[in-house]
């Protein structure tokens, strides 16, 4: 990982600390965890709100979600594997 370029980014404040190489589920948000919660790059909204994010990509407490833009943005850089939640067989 480049350090550099993430610094230079604003979104960047040190989540590589606790969302480096984790494992990230593609989920639509659902407030019966929590009314809704934010991007932990760009602090978009997710919530049941038809003016905010319904999809992201979550780890697999459904603690810290991220949205699509920053998924692309950073998953080079944070190694993240993404979990295939639809995927029952285990
Ligand atoms: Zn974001």
């Amino acid at each position: 990982m480049n350090i550099h370029d993430l610094e230079s980014d604003w979104r960047y404040t040190g989540q590589d600390k606790y969302l480096f190489g984790v494992q990230l589920e593609k989920q639509n948000f659902n407030s019966s965890i929590r009314d809704h919660d934010h991007c932990e790059f760009c602090f978009d909204t997710f919530s049941e709100a038809p003016e905010d994010l319904h999809e992201g990509y979550c780890t697999r407490d459904k603690y810290h979600w991220i949205c699509k833009d920053c998924f692309d943005d950073f998953k080079e850089k944070f190694s993240w594997e993404v979990i295939n939640v639809n995927d029952k067989k285990k």
